[in-house]
């Protein structure tokens, strides 16, 4: 029998009648309304559900790329469970869908309608907010673009990026003591932390996707007493930087001299190399891997090999490497590498919100401070960490 065979062939021939076909049909082809849109749709790094001061979520991005000549309107993009009772999680449209765009290569504020030329990408910031018990193991992707010109544009949609959802986020320990400590650009959909997509070693990624800068503030939050020329006048400044989780150091950084804080000057030049000033990463030896940016020259206790512990002194916290004053930089990653990989939520397991600020540092309101268990901080969160 050669089924097999001939399955093959006659798929061969199919494949024949297609080609002639579009060969036959090509300058109408754009026009075509039987054949897809062709775009790529992926998902550089799968989910995995956290849970924050709203509640559950996840965030990922959604890579749109137009590998047709003409320039397409990106109406919708959804997030959609899969299965017999398939719902959407998340629309974003109008300007919803402007603001959780960047668009690589191409200057200038994404504007309304929002428009991928040929051969150009998209990149979706979503941010999906769920229901934990009736949480998706796998979700897909629906665009909605409009092709052609107005008198003749017509609406398609495209389903793809089936992409699965993970569900265990790291429970760690406190990067710090005490506080009280703000979130500075921490996890929102468009801080600056979550939008830094950066090309190591020729693949983009987002390291800092769930990153922190923790400034410390007294209780009215200002950051610094008197001269905010001198690192050692912020509340940041010497301070432990602690182990969040037990595992094996794998890189440190040391030597690099401070900044003077409160003007952009640098003491030295940024690379990959400084970026993060004197840094230490820990191998939580489940795939996961913790970073501590800009720590003071000299303060290290750790070396690589060494084995920590849950809350072990680290180093202490400073200015040195891109930064602009005294703050702990602290994200979770997939790598062993403070920007070549991709960031990873996480939960602290007890912490305190004692307030939060509109902006950086700025309309700050205090409340009663509540415990929260197993949560991320979000963005301009004052929290308090155990003593
Ligand atoms: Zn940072």
């Amino acid at each position: 029998m050669d089924f097999p065979a001939s399955l093959a062939r006659s798929r061969a021939r199919l494949y024949a009648a297609l080609i002639s076909l579009v060969a036959a049909t090509y300058p109408a082809f754009a026009q075509a309304p039987s054949l897809p849109p062709f775009l790529e749709l992926r998902v550089p790094k799968p989910p995995t559900i956290a849970s924050g001061e709203k509640g559950s979520f996840f965030a990922h991005e959604l890579h749109v790329t137009n590998f047709m000549a003409d320039t397409v309107t990106l109406k919708q993009v959804q997030v959609l469970t899969r299965g017999a009772n398939q719902r959407a999680l998340l629309s974003v449209s109008d300007s919803a869908l402007r603001t959780s765009i960047a668009r690589p290569g191409i200057a200038g504020p994404v504007t309304h309608p929002v428009k991928i030329a040929g051969g150009a990408r998209a990149v979706v910031y979503l941010w999906v907010q769920i229901d934990p018990r009736s949480a998706p193991d796998t979700i897909v992707h629906r665009v909605t673009i409009e092709q052609g010109r107005s008198d003749s544009a017509r609406t398609q949609q495209l389903d793809g990026a089936r992409v699965p959802v993970a569900r265990q986020a790291a429970d760690i320990g406190p990067p710090l003591r005490g506080g009280v400590w703000l979130t500075a650009n921490g996890p929102s959909n468009a801080s600056g932390h979550r939008r830094a997509l950066i090309p190591i070693d020729g693949k983009p990624s987002i390291a800092q996707r769930f990153a922190i800068d923790y400034v410390k503030v007294d209780d009215k939050t200002r950051r610094s007493t008197g001269d905010s020329l001198k690192n050692a006048n912020y509340y940041a400044q010497g301070v432990d930087a602690l182990a969040v989780a037990d595992g094996i150091i794998v890189a440190i950084k040391d030597s690099i001299p401070e900044n003077i804080p409160g003007i952009m000057s640098r003491a030295v030049p940024i690379t990959l190399e400084t970026v993060g000033g004197n840094h230490v990463i820990i191998d939580m030896q489940d795939g996961r891997y913790a970073f501590y940016a800009h720590l003071q020259p000299g303060s290290l206790r750790v070396k690589v090999g060494d084995r920590v512990r849950r809350g072990q002194v680290l180093g202490l916290v400073g200015n040195s490497g891109n930064s602009t004053e005294p703050h702990l930089h602290f994200h979770i990653s997939d790598g062993n590498s403070p920007l070549g990989s991709e960031g990873m939520p996480y939960g602290h397991t007890s912490f305190e919100i004692v307030g939060h600020c509109r902006t950086f540092g700025s309309e700050c309101e205090r409340q009663k401070p509540t415990t929260r268990n197993g949560e991320q901080p979000m963005e301009n969160t004052l929290v308090r960490f155990p003593e």
